[in-house]
């Protein structure tokens, strides 16, 4: 028994939202479309993918496994043909239409659609319709629909080949799905159980309802950071983005803002990716009295590539002088802008170290920090 996978991945549907068509987006680091095939390896022995004509380099680039890749045509219609022409010749006993949107469809919804395929000549998931129907116009309901023999089709619709490969030639659509061509040439299709899980990626809401389908929930990260910066002669030091009057300045390749330092390990913590003196060594000359705005900025960088969102720091300095309190709600503030986030997601404050050790004795200043990394 040779079974063939046909996914249809020749749309430009874009509602998803982003520049990409949905079926190239990313779910949880593979695009919607190797998933959907992925999906198929175990249960079928070819894979044929319809691709939009203009999509090859994507799919040069993405490094899916596939037997055979057609372009599609204009319509859907056509393009299931063109797939199926391509299939044709094969040996393909049974075919399972797919749509690539669909990339979380399971392994006993492919095993059922398969073994319904024994007694029909058509078979394909689907879900019993729960909610109740209404009819509206404009805003106000104005009638109410049985529900009942009613449901939402899912795919793959699994067909014997020669018979969908007859019936979408001989027909007209345009067709709905390929249940609909099949029927349309006599063909019985069986209804097998469908899975909400097996949603169709259409708009942005869809795509983070698969990522979290997926399992991972929320990847929550958290990260710590501890600098310290010693004094020397000067007249101010640089503290969470605050310039702040003092007798003494903080040394340091750098303008030695020795919190700001903190919060910005903190985030490559949370990210694993190192720390200030790793991206910004203190060797090169280029960084010689930089700002520190740079370095975090930089962390805040990583994490938005990364597709974190930073949802909260917290930052304590360490020192007996010069008194942090009256310079606190600037620092939050400082902090805020740079890293792009409101105020009430910053917390600054300090401690003294009760006279002791280095920073009791007033050599110099300490801070630790904490921030938490969220990718829903
Ligand atoms: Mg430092």
């Amino acid at each position: 028994m040779q079974i063939a996978a046909l996914i249809v991945a020749a749309g430009r549907g874009t509602r998803a939202g982003g520049a990409l068509p949905k079926q190239w987006q990313d779910l949880r680091g593979q695009t919607v479309l190797a998933r959907s095939v992925a999906a198929f390896a175990e249960h079928t022995q070819i894979t044929a993918v319809v691709l939009h004509p203009d999509d090859h380099d994507l799919w040069d680039a993405a490094g899916i496994a596939a037997d055979l890749v057609v372009d599609g045509g204009a319509t859907r219609d056509a393009s299931v043909r063109a797939g199926l022409e391509a299939l044709a010749g094969r040996g393909v006993d049974l075919v399972l239409i797919h749509d690539a949107a669909r990339p979380l469809v399971s392994a006993s919804v492919i095993r059922d659609v398969i073994a319904a395929l024994e007694d029909h000549q058509g078979a394909a998931p689907a879900l019993a319709v729960t909610d109740a129907l209404w009819t509206g116009v404009a805003g106000t309901v104005t009638g109410t629909q049985s529900r009942d023999g009613l449901f939402r089709a899912q795919t793959p619709q699994g067909f014997h080949f020669d018979a969908i490969l007859a019936a979408h030639q001989s027909a007209t659509g345009p067709f709905a799905d390929d249940v609909a061509a099949a029927r349309a040439a006599g063909l019985d299709v069986a209804i097998v159980p469908g899975a909400e899980e097996n949603l169709k990626i259409t708009g942005p809401d869809d795509l983070a309802r698969a990522g979290q389908l997926m399992g991972h929930g929320m990847d929550i990260r958290l990260g710590n950071g501890y600098d310290v910066h010693r004094f020397g002669p000067g007249d101010h030091v640089w503290l969470c983005g605050v310039q702040v009057p003092h007798d003494r300045s903080l040394q340091g390749h750098s303008d030695a803002d020795v919190g700001m330092h903190a919060v910005t390990d903190a985030i490559y913590g949370a990210l694993g990716m190192g720390d200030i003196g790793q991206h910004f060594p203190p060797s090169d000359p280029q960084w010689k009295g930089a700002a520190s705005h740079i370095f975090l900025e930089h962390a805040v960088a990583l994490a938005t590539e990364r597709g974190f969102s930073i949802s909260n720091v917290d930052c304590t300095l360490i020192c007996e002088f010069p008194k942090i309190g009256p310079h606190q709600s600037a620092m939050k503030a400082a902090i805020a802008q740079i890293m792009g986030l409101e105020a009430d997601r910053i917390s600054v404050k300090a401690t003294t170290s009760e006279r002791l050790g280095f920073t009791g004795r007033g050599e110099g200043i300490a801070s630790i920090a904490t921030a938490t990394l969220v990718k829903s």
